[in-house]
């Protein structure tokens, strides 16, 4: 296929990315926004998202995934769902390359955000699907009375944690440490919630089964006590990883892996702008993520205004 030429590409359609092809849009540039899985990304899998201003009733991952969908289409982007595997730069325009065509634009705004962090302890990739999980609203449901496993103790793990109750008879949270990371509001939900118990000073360290999860060792930190407990399903909710890995050789990276922007989202190349996760310091929050998706829309907007001038 031939190049595509066009002045702004997004890559990523999470909160970061569907913002910022949104504003981009209207500020009157061809705007292409690629996604290798879904629109909506990240949220798509929260049962109920609380925190995001104007909804006081809260909606779900799906539907509001949905419903910025739609408003980025409707403000004229083209939504594509390919995958991208390098960026490289033609000067004075970049080429992003996806797994259907090369796209020759002015400027991209990198809004590719984060994956679950894996906790790289034996049995998690063997049973990863069969009882091994990071998605509570998808595989809750096979758990159905049974007893579960959290790993974490921030707002993913203790949200999930609490998803799990409406199906599990009993659900057990494994906390490295003796407070939570979690947000007030949910752990003061997580301690009211009678089937959550929740294990202080606890790191599982092995996954156990055959063919499928029967339980897990753990190791108590403080007194270094070992412990087999039977249970059928994990959920491992340690953190987040920038998905940054296609940009190292063209943009400058911190340590671990995201990308430092200054208060416009530029980072180290011009015409190049990072939004949400994948940008170092990100508060991660839905809201910031739209945020710097506005200013990171603008940014290029200004950008290619001024390249223009020159
Ligand atoms: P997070 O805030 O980074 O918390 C990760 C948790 O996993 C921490 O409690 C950490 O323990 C623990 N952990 C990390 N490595 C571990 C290991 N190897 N073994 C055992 N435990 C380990 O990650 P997150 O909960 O996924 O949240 C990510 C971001 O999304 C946050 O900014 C969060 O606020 C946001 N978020 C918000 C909402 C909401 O607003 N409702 C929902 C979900 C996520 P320590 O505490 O000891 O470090």
């Amino acid at each position: 296929l031939a190049k595509k030429e066009c002045d702004v590409v997004v890559v990523g359609a999470g909160t970061a990315g569907l913002t910022a092809a949104m504003f981009a849009a209207r500020h009157g540039l061809r705007t292409v926004l690629l996604e290798r899985l879904m629109g909506g990304a990240q949220i798509i899998n929260a049962e109920k998202i609380e925190n995001f201003p104007g909804l006081p009733q809260g909606l779900s991952g799906a539907e509001l995934g949905a419903s910025m969908q739609e408003q980025t289409v409707k403000a004229g982007v083209e939504i594509l769902l390919e995958e991208v595997f390098s960026l490289g730069l033609e000067s004075p325009k970049f080429v992003v390359t996806s797994d259907v065509r090369d796209y020759l634009t002015k400027s991209v705004i990198v809004a590719t955000g984060s994956g679950l962090r894996r906790l790289g302890i034996a049995g998690e990739d063997e049973f990863t699907g069969n009882g091994v999980s990071h998605c509570a609203t998808c595989d809750g449901p096979f758990f159905t009375n049974e007893v579960v496993g959290v790993v974490g103790g921030g707002d993913t793990a203790a949200d999930e944690a609490i998803s799990l109750t409406s199906y599990a008879e009993k659900v057990i949270l494994f906390h490295r440490r003796d407070r939570l990371r979690a947000q007030q509001v949910l752990q003061q939900r997580l301690i009211r919630q009678p089937k959550i118990e929740i294990m202080w000073n606890t790191v599982v360290e092995r996954i156990l089964g055959s063919d499928t999860v029967t339980g897990v060792q753990t190791r108590n930190v403080i007194t270094n006590l070992e412990h087999r407990l039977s249970l059928s399903g994990m959920f491992v909710y340690v953190g987040l990883t920038p998905n940054s890995s296609l940009l190292g050789n063209l943009l400058m990276l911190d340590n671990g892996g995201h990308i430092p922007v200054n208060l416009r989202m530029e980072t180290s190349v011009p015409g190049i702008f990072a939004a949400g996760d994948v940008r170092q310091h990100s508060a991660a929050q839905l809201v910031s993520a739209a945020g710097d998706g506005a200013t990171a829309a603008i940014s290029a907007y200004h950008y290619i205004s001024n390249s223009r001038s020159r």
